[in-house]
């Protein structure tokens, strides 16, 4: 479906630690497929404060991909997220778990989904950031040894370290390292699906960049599946190989983000910007009145811009 409606020592590291991630060991280097089945969420229901948040979505996560939820503000996106995590219980539908439904008597696993709020730092409780990202690790049960490696390896995805950070109280840090120990806590984990609502938020330009990078590292050695929440549309471009769009509660897009992320009447249509590159194509189209076939990619889109000043300078430009 496409609309409905209309450092290498980081690699190195992510690589070794593939082999041993549960997404690995247990299910031949995937993690777990989720599904929603028409599931509709009205909050407070029956009551004069009735939301209604979801209608009728159905959506199925495929193990291992990186999928974005895309759409404007309070159209259902961290609560789609909430329930596909199974945290949150639908007022209709089915949720599904590697094809089991999921119930308030069957739960997913303890550990197989990780789940980050909006505010994940209101999650941090314990006197130590070690500690913090020691937590689920150490209810694992995993010998201390295990659990440092998980902590220095989840602290390094989220642009942190042990040395630096381990001793000092989650509280006395600021929102932005807050959120990234509260990510490290789930990451320690080592979910099969991982489902991040807006993780980047509060976080300087770099690191931002920087752990999308590593999650896209993280998906690509593990098999572990991927959902985010998120607004910044250069950050989807980066992150998604699928991209779904919710308005108004209900399922309003769905397909391959280089399609949909270029789709710019679309995107519109649901109050959403295209990513930089598409804008830049669109500019460079202009400037030549020749067709540009918009891109998602940031290294194509530079490609596309030096090919065309090469072809107006002759290449004399370039070689400066
Ligand atoms: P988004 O993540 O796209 O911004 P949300 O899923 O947070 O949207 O919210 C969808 C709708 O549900 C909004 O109208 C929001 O105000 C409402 N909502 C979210 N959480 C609650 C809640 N706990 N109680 C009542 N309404 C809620």
């Amino acid at each position: 479906m496409r609309s409905l409606s209309g450092n290498s020592l980081q690699n190195q590291k992510l690589a070794a630690r593939a082999e041993n991630h549960p997404a690995a060991r247990s299910q031949n280097k995937r993690g777990s497929r989720l599904e929603v089945e028409h599931v509709s969420l009205t909050y407070q229901e029956g009551t004069p404060f009735a939301v209604p948040a979801l209608e009728d979505v159905s959506l199925s996560v495929h193990a291992g991909e990186r999928l974005a939820i895309a759409g404007p503000v309070g159209s259902g996106k961290s609560t789609l997220l909430a329930v596909l995590a199974g945290v949150e219980p639908p007022t209709a539908g089915r949720v599904i778990h590697e094809g089991g439904e999921v119930t308030s008597r069957r739960q997913p696993p303890a550990g197989s989904i990780g789940l980050t709020f909006q505010s994940p730092e209101n999650c941090l409780f314990e006197k130590s950031v070690l500690d913090d990202v020691a937590f689920a690790p150490r209810r694992q049960g995993l010998d201390e040894r295990e659990v440092k490696n998980r902590v220095i390896d989840a602290l390094s995805i989220t642009g942190m370290n042990l040395e630096q950070f381990g001793h000092r109280s989650p509280f006395s840090l600021s929102t932005g390292e807050q959120r990234r120990v509260a990510l490290a806590g789930v990451l320690a984990m080592e979910p099969a699906a991982l489902l991040l609502d807006e993780p980047t938020a509060h976080l300087d330009p770099l690191t931002r960049r920087e752990l999308i990078e590593r999650l896209v590292r993280l998906n690509e050695a593990t098999g572990v599946t991927m959902v985010m929440v998120g607004h910044d549309m250069d950050e989807l471009a980066r992150f998604a190989q699928r991209v779904v769009i919710i308005d108004g509660g209900r399922l309003a897009a769905d397909g391959a983000a280089a399609d949909l992320l270029t789709d710019t009447v679309l995107l519109a249509g649901h109050s959403l910007d295209p990513p930089g590159t598409v804008e830049l194509c669109e500019l460079l189209e202009k400037a030549t009145s020749a067709p540009v076939t918009a891109v998602i990619e940031e290294v194509k889109a530079l490609e596309l811009l030096l090919g065309l000043i090469e072809k107006r300078t002759g290449g004399s430009q370039l070689c400066r």
